[in-house]
């Protein structure tokens, strides 16, 4: 089957409170490097990827294009963007410069093990189905709470997935989801129902079954300190850091 065009939406806009620095997360150091130049390298790399549009905090752009795009020698980066204050405002902002033929692969900048054997899973699922995530089963057992912090189920392990990035979609198909979301994020809102990735608005707002494809259990968000001691432990492991 022919290569369709493939743009990866990175998102490196958020304030990461959680973890309790100065420095945005994603610009924090692993190993000597930027966080966010990991995901940004193994797009550069891929063969599946053709284009990168990079989101980053307001004020941002240029720190951005110099000290991780230029110094890193990220070429795909074809525009670099501001966010917003949601991540899904991040994203529309993204998705706003995107073409509409072929796929967008959307990505937290925070998750950096990333790599092109999962993005060769993504694309494969993707052609087939439109819609596909990365993600793992989960491990531990699963309770969803009540308000007052009682265990109210516990739903059946075997179904219980962890998600993660890239979030995959035809470009044209994601498009559509955001615009409908933008309409109605106020009324989404009124209901309690906060938009926290992708698959979301395509099952909400377009009714579409969204794919679950093995990610890896490396492809971690860094959001608190021991985040990054775990990732420290993979880089060593995998005998990147000395
Ligand atoms: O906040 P959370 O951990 O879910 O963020 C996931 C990713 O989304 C991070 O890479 C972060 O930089 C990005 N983000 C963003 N704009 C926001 C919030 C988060 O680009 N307003």
């Amino acid at each position: 089957m022919e290569k369709s065009y493939c743009t990866a939406v990175v998102l490196a806009a958020g304030r990461g409170n959680r973890m309790g620095t100065e420095v945005h997360k994603q610009y924090l150091l692993l190993a000597g490097k930027p966080i966010v130049c990991y995901s940004l390298q193994v797009f550069q790399e891929s063969d599946i990827i053709d284009e990168i549009i990079l989101v980053t905090g307001e004020g941002e752009e240029d720190y951005c294009r110099k000290n991780f795009v230029e110094k890193y020698g990220i070429t795909k980066v074809s525009r670099i963007v501001t966010g917003g204050k949601e991540r899904f405002h991040s994203v529309w902002n993204g998705l706003r410069e995107t073409r509409e033929d072929g796929y967008v692969f959307i990505h937290d900048s925070a998750r950096p093990f990333v790599d092109e054997e999962m993005l060769s899973r993504l694309y494969e699922i993707v052609r087939l189905d439109k819609a596909c995530v990365a993600g793992m089963p989960v491990k531990d057992t699963i309770k969803i709470a009540d308000k007052e912090g009682y265990a109210a189920r516990t739903p059946d392990r075997s179904l219980v997935w962890q998600i993660q990035t890239p979030q995959v979609f035809e470009s044209a198909l994601i498009i559509e989801a955001y615009e409908k979301l933008m309409q109605e994020k106020d009324r989404l809102a009124a209901e309690g129902i906060r938009i926290t990735d992708d698959a979301m608005v395509v099952e909400t707002l377009m009714n579409l079954p969204v794919r679950l494809v093995q990610g890896s259990y490396e492809n971690i968000k860094i959001t608190t300190p021991e985040d990054l001691l775990t990732a420290e432990a993979f880089l060593c492991h995998y005998n990147i850091l000395e």
